[in-house]
């Protein structure tokens, strides 16, 4: 069987598989197995597919995830590209809405 790696057929296959998808989740959740045998097959099948997964040679995560800096991220970020903490956020990051509510995020 072969292996689909590109996200934008993976994605468009989940889409068509959608009812498919939902159908293997209500069946996982009246297997009758414990959750550490059902952990154990599922992390089978995750050693197997994922060896054959390049993540830098794909980058779509880089390119469509955006990730949320906790407060010491920001002066690591910072730090690592050698630049004021100001300057790292004006010129790489956006503040999340949370940070209107007190909980610094960028
Ligand atoms: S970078 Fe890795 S985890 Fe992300 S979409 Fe590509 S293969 Fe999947």
């Amino acid at each position: 069987m072969r292996l689909e790696i590109d996200p934008k057929v993976v994605a468009k296959l989940a889409e068509q598989c959608e009812e498919t998808n939902w159908q293997f989740r209500t069946f996982l959740k009246g297997v009758d197995l414990e959750i550490e045998e059902l952990d154990t097959i599922v992390h089978r099948y995750y050693e197997d597919v994922a060896s054959q997964i390049n993540c830098c040679a794909c980058g779509n995560c880089c390119r469509s995830v955006t990730p949320i800096l906790q407060e010491y991220d920001v002066d690591r970020l910072a730090t690592g590209l050698n630049l004021s903490r100001e300057e790292a956020i004006k010129r790489f990051l956006v503040t999340d809405f949370r940070a209107r509510y007190g909980d610094i995020m960028y």
